[in-house]
């Protein structure tokens, strides 16, 4: 993403400074202290307005080493200034050939200049085999590079935070991620996935609560956040990211945002009502092989984990 830097020379809402952000939607003008501000103002009150933490948990953070997550390991930080012990950063290495290694040692370096812990898992150790090669192994299914590295994340992420004994696992995903998905599970006839979406879920197992702190907060915020803060993210972008149809939605969405500002915003809320209708009704099941929440008697991870090692037994 470009980061455009709006020197206006006009006045921050807030105070005397030059602004440096203006929000479209709300007309707001920002210098770079308050619009830094606004953004961890924004993520205490989505993790209040939702509850999604208590006094006492342990969280684990899942950082990728892209702006999104870095942004909310520095963020929380800030937040939990009085209990950063609480904090532990988990982050999965897919295993893609010359994209992850830059993301780990950046997540890497972030959490030693906080003084955190961190859990690296693997594709490779968890499930036996990387995503490069999950991914030529799928040739009989049109599910798409995205979905599969999805389902595995959320899987690794899953293990990860039960093994350092998580009450609670933060994800940076951010208001567009939410949007895009929502489109994407719709045009799919997805029903059962888009109960995951929500900002916050409690499995009912012994998993820890998923929460998403930056719901409510634009992409194009968040990476201007990690711009002012000088949190360096990963640059290049992953190999397999224009297969799926995401991209396509994600242009969609943004043309309609410039021409329409505030859309996303209210497509969220509506979403969330439909959301609530939809599931508040419905039975949750339980996968029959792990016992994880699912849609179906097994669940979208256990069946993929195995098509793919299917895979990788008979070649
Ligand atoms: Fe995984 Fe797709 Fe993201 Fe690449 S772009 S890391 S394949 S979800």
């Amino acid at each position: 993403m470009v980061v455009t830097i709006e020197n206006t020379m006009e006045k921050c809402s807030k105070c005397k400074k030059n602004s440096v952000f203006q929000r479209a939607y709300s007309g707001e003008k920002l210098c770079s202290d308050h619009f830094k501000a606004s953004i961890v103002e924004k993520t205490r009150k989505t993790i209040s307005s939702y509850s999604m933490m208590k006094h006492g948990d342990t969280i684990a953070v899942a950082v990728s080493g892209g702006k999104d997550s870095l942004s909310l390991l520095g963020v929380l930080s800030k937040l939990t200034s009085r209990h950063r012990e609480k904090i532990i950063v988990v982050t999965v290495d897919e295993g893609i050939n010359e994209y992850r290694d830059e993301a780990v040692k950046l997540s890497s370096d972030m959490v030693s200049n906080l003084g955190l812990s961190q859990e690296i898992v693997s594709f490779e150790s968890l499930f036996g085999f990387t995503l490069d090669e999950a991914l030529d192994l799928r040739k009989d299914t049109k599910i798409s590079s995205c979905s599969v590295c999805g389902i595995l994340r959320r899987r690794a992420i899953d293990l990860a935070a039960k093994k350092v004994g998580a009450d609670v696992v933060a994800t940076g995903h951010n208001l567009d991620d939410f949007v895009q998905t929502y489109f994407i599970n719709l045009t799919s006839g997805d029903m059962g996935r888009l109960e995951f979406l929500s900002p916050f879920f409690e499995s009912q197992t012994d998993l820890p609560r998923r929460v998403k702190p930056f719901i409510e907060i634009y992409e194009e915020e968040i990476a201007f956040y990690a711009y002012l803060e000088d949190i360096p993210f990963q640059s290049i972008p992953c190999p397999y990211m224009n297969e799926g149809i995401r991209t396509e939605i994600r242009n969609f969405l943004n043309k309609l945002e410039r021409n329409h500002p505030g859309i996303k915003y209210n497509t969220y809320g509506t979403a969330l009502k439909i959301l609530s209708s939809t599931h508040s009704s419905r039975k949750r099941r339980r996968c029959e092989s792990c016992g994880h929440p699912s849609s179906s008697n097994i669940c979208s991870s256990c069946r993929t984990i195995q098509m793919i090692q299917n895979n990788l037994s008979v070649n």
